[in-house]
């Protein structure tokens, strides 16, 4: 009887939190077909699965076992022009035992479709593996499978699995939302989705984490939605303290990725240099023939700060970048978002460094250029003078000989430095705000609401 009142009282407050602790059996689909490699018309693949194989038919949503081979746990596949032919290894000059022709219809598995490893070329993933014919030459190497156990292998590899539970289950209801929304993205590829960055990375059994697999288990089907479809859960690693909208960085709006402050983001802070040398041939590779860049502008940035404009001035030219374009061309890893500013510049047009006038024993005075000077003071202290502008103290008060940015250049940087915060596009939610609003007691749908505006989870 007590489990029974429990139970019930985990419904009432489920329900009260305006989540089903039911699956929606309808957006979910049974199984997922995700890319994982590609291979060749003629060449010969080994797989093997410790429980046998079998062939199964694939309808949309349905899987039916046609033919299995339980003594069979070593085979190759190799297509030819017409057939997928299976044959066990070391018999490839035998007749196949199966082969079969429609390859978007018929996949190899272990016997056990529900806790089987298929193991492919040396990597090992759950559920089975269709080989599609996408051209005359080229095989693609699909995984079919539940997509809760997708979601294992997605998991670890999305979000660090050192962060706390209700984080993780955020993240496996995003990463089962962006699923769901993007069934079909590559169906001329015969699969639904991809296994890099481009969907979501996926790694198969060998990502696999418990506490990951225990986040996806305690938000099994949870889906969320906006206006009735799933969300997609676009997310980066830090947003620099300002949620970004999908219209200002990707010019579309998106009711859901909408922008506005964020408390919880922690400070995450980065530098990035270039050299005059390096920027100009950024600029020269990107197919901007602008000579020897000598100068920097940002022209454009949006209200949560990430810059969507930046102008190139070279000896032969401009060139203005837009937000598309700015981190692909600079590096993505290297500019780590766009939200920066620029510290330090000393290309060559910048203003000239701070200079004075020093008057020897010999009464001529010559100019100086003050950066890496250095003088002695009254009391016979040595002052190396290195930094852009320094006060003078004369006898009736103090003024100031500032130096422009570019005698920067004199602390070693020839070029530009960007002083930037953030990782990543900083849409949606942020996964170190994610953890640090774990940390402080929210639950993974709290989380999921604050960052994406106006959905439901269920
Ligand atoms: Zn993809």
């Amino acid at each position: 009887m007590k489990k029974v009142i429990g139970l019930l009282i985990l419904l009432i407050t489920l329900s009260c939190a305006g989540i089903s602790v039911f699956a929606a059996p309808e957006d979910v689909p049974d199984y997922i077909r995700v890319g994982i490699s590609s291979g060749s018309v003629g060449s010969s693949y080994e797989a093997s699965s410790s429980d046998g194989f079998a062939i199964y038919q694939y309808d949309g949503g349905d899987i039916t076992q046609v033919e299995s081979f339980e003594d069979i746990t070593d085979i190759v596949i190799k297509a030819d022009e017409e057939y997928i032919n299976i044959y066990p290894v070391d018999e490839e000059d035998q007749p196949p035992v199966y082969s079969y022709n429609n390859t978007t219809k018929y996949f190899v598995g272990s016997t056990d479709m529900e806790e089987g490893i298929i193991s492919v070329s040396g990597k090992s993933y759950r559920g089975g593996v269709m080989l599609y014919k996408s051209s005359a030459s080229t095989i693609r190497f699909i995984n079919v499978l539940d997509p809760e156990k997708y979601l294992y292998g997605v998991l670890p590899k999305e979000m660090s699995s050192s962060y706390p539970l209700e984080a993780l289950k955020a993240q496996a209801v995003a990463a089962r939302s962006f699923a769901m929304g993007n069934i079909n993205r590559h169906s001329s590829l015969g699969y639904d989705i991809c296994n890099t960055q481009c969907c979501q990375v996926y790694g198969g059994v060998s990502s696999e984490v418990a506490k990951c697999s225990s986040a996806v288990n305690e938000t099994s089907g949870m889906v969320a939605y906006y206006a009735g479809k799933p969300v997609s859960c676009y997310y980066s690693a830090n947003n620099g303290g300002y949620i970004e909208s999908s219209k200002d960085i990707w010019g579309t709006e998106v009711g859901y990725l909408q922008t506005k402050k964020d408390e919880y983001n922690p400070e995450y802070n980065w530098t990035a240099e270039f050299t005059t040398e390096k920027l100009s041939s950024i600029l020269k590779n990107a197919g901007y023939s602008i000579g020897t860049v000598t100068g920097i502008n940002i022209k454009e940035k949006t209200e949560g700060g990430s810059v969507t404009s930046l102008e190139f001035v070279g000896t032969d030219g401009k060139a203005v970048i837009g937000k598309s374009k700015i981190r692909s061309m600079l590096g993505s890893s290297t500019v780590k978002s766009l939200k920066f500013t620029i510290t330090k510049s000393s290309l060559s047009s910048e203003a000239s460094p701070a200079k004075a006038y020093v008057k020897g024993v010999s009464g001529s005075a010559t100019e100086k250029i003050l950066s890496g000077m250095s003088v002695v003071d009254k009391n016979g202290n040595v002052v190396i003078l290195a930094a852009d502008s320094v006060v003078a103290q004369a006898d009736t008060g103090k003024s100031t000989i500032q130096g422009s940015a570019a005698s920067s250049g004199e602390d070693g940087v020839d070029g530009i430095v960007l002083s930037g915060k953030g990782y990543g596009h900083c849409i949606g939610m942020s996964q170190m705000g994610a953890k640090a609003m774990a940390e402080a007691g929210f639950s993974y749908d709290e989380i999921l609401k604050y960052y994406y505006i106006g959905i439901t989870i269920k």
